[in-house]
């Protein structure tokens, strides 16, 4: 009799091969057919080269980064006060690849038609991988239009901002030739409502736009809480005004940001949310004073923006293992992308999802053209709107995805992410 002849209990069979390595550009010809539409033609080795990213070493980075959650650490083993997030060196993987590729910076460093159609589909390719990262990459891009409104403070931070350099070192600004942004607007009784802020700023000498304050107060909710600074609210004399926050002083000292603890949240496990306190920040005075929502919305709508890109990248992912999963899979004799209503699903899946793609490419285009009045009205209210439909339609939709995929899609060693997040 053979040993080993009952080592192997049985032959794997009727699963879908796997997508590991995948170009996720290539792949995907809706992406191919509305970047180019929408003007980022130009731009097409480097999607290309980013779909071979994100298929690849970006979608592995993002398993680990998932699942090796950020841990804080308020003080170090000798008592001294640290306020330290660590995180797995995969989420540093990602960070460091989408600033290197230009995912917070294309479109502000180099103007041109379709580049923030081109900087959104490396963005959607990005957001397949892992979205958590999503969240600083994000603020760090959106933050360019608010600190434009305060000349002398964009012109320090800017072109930090702005480098294809990650830095993830805790040291003051100064030290860094890359920078990023974070935003700390919610308070424990207004999030919608920021207008109930009760954080308040005083001035340190001088007042007024650009002028320095020290902030007291807290943030019920600051994600991303080991970026370089932040854009915040607090009142003045005058009202809600928008102020930049460094998490240190330009004396390389750390600033009074203190994070309180982290979030436990259902998803977006790589990416910290924190909750903290500022007792006598030192911070400056971005635009005009009792106008810190106009100011800092120039931020919010570009949040917004990236909110339609990756609620849709989310969706594309969920279509892709879905549609690749009823490929392979047989029930009944039949594969299921042969089946009739199998079909009807799928199809209705893939039109929500390049529906979805098509806007916000169409939404990237409007930013590309805000000086022409149509484009800049479109942008006003699609960025509202256009975020509000996407985010709401993605849950339901990369549900069905799951379905699609049966137990597998409902397993957390299933290899979607979209899935695999949204379980969590
Ligand atoms: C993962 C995560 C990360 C976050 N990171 C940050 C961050 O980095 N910085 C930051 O500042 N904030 C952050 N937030 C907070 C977020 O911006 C707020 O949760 C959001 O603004 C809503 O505020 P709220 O939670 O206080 O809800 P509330 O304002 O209490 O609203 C509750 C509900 O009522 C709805 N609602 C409000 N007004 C109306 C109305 N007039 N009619 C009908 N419905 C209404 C709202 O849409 C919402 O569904 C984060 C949140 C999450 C989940």
């Amino acid at each position: 009799m053979n040993l080993h002849q009952f080592a192997e209990t049985h032959e794997v069979t009727n699963q879908p091969p796997s997508l590991d390595g995948t170009n996720l550009y290539r792949i995907d010809l809706p992406l191919q057919e509305w970047s180019r539409r929408f003007g980022a033609g130009w731009a097409e080795s480097r999607i290309d080269a980013y779909g071979a990213l994100a298929g690849g070493p970006l979608m592995e980075a993002g398993f680990l980064a998932n699942q090796n959650k950020p841990v804080f650490a308020s003080h170090d083993r000798y008592g001294h006060r640290i306020d330290l997030v660590e995180f797995h060196p995969a989420y540093h993987e990602l960070m460091r690849t989408a600033i290197e590729h230009g995912l917070t910076s294309l479109p502000w460093a180099h103007p041109q038609d379709g580049a923030h159609v081109a900087r959104a589909s490396m963005t959607y390719l990005h957001s397949q991988a892992e979205a958590g990262s999503g969240c600083p990459l994000t603020m760090t891009f959106a933050s360019v239009p608010a600190l434009r409104l305060q000349p002398d403070l964009a012109e320090q931070w800017l072109p930090k901002i702005l480098a294809t350099e990650y830095d993830p070192r805790n040291v003051g600004m100064a030290h860094k030739a890359g920078v990023t942004i974070g935003m700390a607007m919610t308070e424990k009784q207004g999030g919608t409502d920021v207008r109930a802020n009760t954080t308040k700023a005083y001035p340190v000498g001088a007042s007024g736009p650009g002028q320095a304050y020290e902030l007291v107060g807290h943030k019920w909710f600051c994600s991303a809480p080991m970026c370089d600074a932040f854009l915040t609210l607090a009142q003045t004399d005058k009202g809600l005004t928008c102020f930049l926050l460094p998490r240190h002083r330009p004396d390389d000292t750390r600033n009074q940001f203190y994070i309180q603890r982290l979030k436990n949240k259902l998803g977006n496990q790589s990416n910290a949310s924190s909750e903290v306190e500022f007792r006598g920040a030192l911070a400056w005075m971005i635009g005009e004073e009792g106008r810190g929502v106009p100011t800092i919305i120039e931020m919010v709508a570009m949040t917004r923006f990236d909110c339609m890109v990756g609620s849709s990248s989310l969706m594309r992912q969920a279509l892709t293992q879905a549609s690749h999963h009823c490929a392979h899979r047989k029930v009944g004799g039949k594969l299921l992308s042969e089946q009739p209503l199998m079909q009807n699903v799928l199809a209705d899946l893939a039109l929500e999802s390049e529906a979805a793609l098509a806007l916000s490419l169409r939404m990237g285009k409007a930013l590309d053209h805000l000086n022409d009045r149509h484009e800049a009205q479109f942008a006003r209210l699609v960025t509202a709107v256009g975020k509000y439909w996407i985010c709401k339609r993605a849950p339901g939709m990369i549900n069905e995805a799951a379905e699609c995929m049966g137990a597998p899609g409902m397993s957390k060693t299933a290899s979607c992410r979209a899935c695999t997040a949204k379980r969590r």
